[in-house]
């Protein structure tokens, strides 16, 4: 499964940043994922609860999801917009389809918080 091995980076992640703060725990985690990353989000929090008991710093952690909507830009007029859709769709304003995909593809760590 796909996410227990995002699940185990982030826990890398974790207990690095845990370390440089010289935190004694990691109580809470808050993650961006963009809807395009592919990533089924309750896969993800069921596989980070698993993995996380193996680390005692880490096994009170929660975990907070925002899910990062997917935002593009019109090349031709320069507007952004957001959409639900997949993507190859066209601009709104101008119907152009010279768009850049501009958020919703990422998953990353935002915040973290830590009992020192
Ligand atoms: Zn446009």
């Amino acid at each position: 499964m796909h996410e227990v091995s995002i699940a185990l980076g982030m826990i890398d992640e974790l207990m690095r940043i845990a370390r440089d703060n010289n935190a004694k725990k990691v109580t809470g985690v808050k993650l961006k994922i963009g809807k395009m990353s592919g990533i089924v989000t309750d896969s993800l929090m069921f596989a980070f609860d698993a993995v996380k008991l193996e680390h005692p710093m880490l096994s009170s952690a929660t975990i907070l999801i925002e899910e990062v909507p997917l935002m593009y830009g019109c090349e031709k007029c320069n507007k952004t917009f957001e959409t639900e859709n997949l993507p190859f769709q066209s601009c709104p304003f101008c119907g152009s389809y010279s768009l850049k995909l501009l958020s919703g593809e990422e998953m990353h760590i935002e915040n973290v918080e830590v009992d020192v």
